[in-house]
């Protein structure tokens, strides 16, 4: 079986940056692009913050060029999921769809995809006015209530962008303050579509065939009340795609990969990670971007010392 010089997982910016820049190293990678492609960005309606795109673009749009321009320089694409890797010897394993694949070096762009809050009457309705992402969906919900769950800049980019379709916004967090940043929260507090539930909790979505009540609990004072609202959107997290890499790689208690210093270096020689999937932090398209291309450089001057 022959081995390949790089392999990819994951087709986020990150992912496809990686494929760039190895493809053009002459390394001819093998990129996972995973059974839905694009990662996160599909999911995003307009991209106004890439550099380089002044008058904007859509995330799946900014995808396939990412994914045109790493076609160019030779970089070959499997539509397809991995399901088990083994780092334990070199030439490094990745199995998917039945198939094994060898490489002397894997760069992983897994990402990551948003939590949620986990009750099973939120799963029963999810896609029925429950999303976890209001980009994707919020256009459905024009002239309704919507409550928008969390205290990050997450929730708070959210509950903005519903206000260009909903009647009326609820931010519901569960503390009295805000984690997000000063200028996020200000936009939020001062925003006439927008009102603050503060010490709240949802405990049950109701509704048979889609949302039409939240239960929501106030943490000080135990109170519940049922409230109507025909949406729901998650803004409290995300949970790093790291599944199959447990056990093999050292991850952190959040589940995000850890990478050694400003390198892409992960615990084990020869693997390196890039984008959301090592990053809570900054989880931008940019900053992802910035990554592969960082993992791609580490990947090859290590492969050269080998
Ligand atoms: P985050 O900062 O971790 O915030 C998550 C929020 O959800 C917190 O307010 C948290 O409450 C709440 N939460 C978590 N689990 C919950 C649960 N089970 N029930 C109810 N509430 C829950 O996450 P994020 O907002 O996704 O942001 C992640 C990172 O990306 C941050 O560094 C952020 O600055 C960055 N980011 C930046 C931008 C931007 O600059 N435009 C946009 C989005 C994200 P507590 O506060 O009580 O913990």
């Amino acid at each position: 079986m022959s081995v390949r010089n790089i392999i990819i997982i994951g087709s986020g910016p990150a992912g496809y940056t990686a494929a760039i820049y190895t493809a053009r190293a002459n390394l001819n990678p093998l990129l996972f692009e995973g059974y839905l492609s694009g990662g996160q960005l599909m999911n995003t309606t307009e991209v106004e913050n890439f550099p380089g795109y002044p008058k904007g673009i859509t995330g799946p749009e900014m995808m396939m060029q990412f994914k045109e321009q790493a076609a160019r320089f030779n970089t070959e694409f499997l539509a397809q999921n991995c399901d088990a890797v083994d780092f334990t010897k070199r030439p490094f394993k990745i199995m998917a769809a039945q198939k094994e694949y060898l490489a002397k070096a894997v760069i992983i762009a897994t990402g990551a995809t948003a939590q949620y809050l986990g009750l099973p009457s939120e799963q029963r309705l999810i896609g029925k006015g429950v999303s976890g992402c209001a980009t994707c969906d919020g256009a459905f919900f024009k002239g309704e209530k919507v409550a928008v769950i969390g205290g990050g800049d997450s929730a708070i980019e959210e509950a903005l962008f519903l206000t260009r379709f909903a009647s009326e916004v609820v931010l519901i967090h569960r503390r009295d303050a805000l984690r997000a940043s000063k200028i996020m929260q200000d936009r939020v507090l001062n925003h006439a579509k927008i009102k603050v539930y503060w010490n709240t909790v949802v405990t049950e979505c109701m509704g048979d065939t889609r949302l039409e009540k939240l239960k929501l609990k106030n943490t000080k004072t135990n109170q519940e009340q049922q409230e109507p609202f025909g949406g729901m959107f998650l803004g409290i997290g995300h949970t790093p795609t790291t599944e199959i890499f447990k056990g093999h790689l050292e991850l952190d208690h959040k589940g995000y990969i850890v990478t050694k210093g400003k390198t892409t270096h992960t615990s084990v020689a020869g693997v390196f990670a890039c984008g959301d999937v090592q990053d809570s932090v900054y989880r931008q398209a940019v900053t992802a971007a910035g990554s592969g291309c960082a993992a791609a450089i580490d990947a090859e001057r290590w492969l050269e010392g080998q």
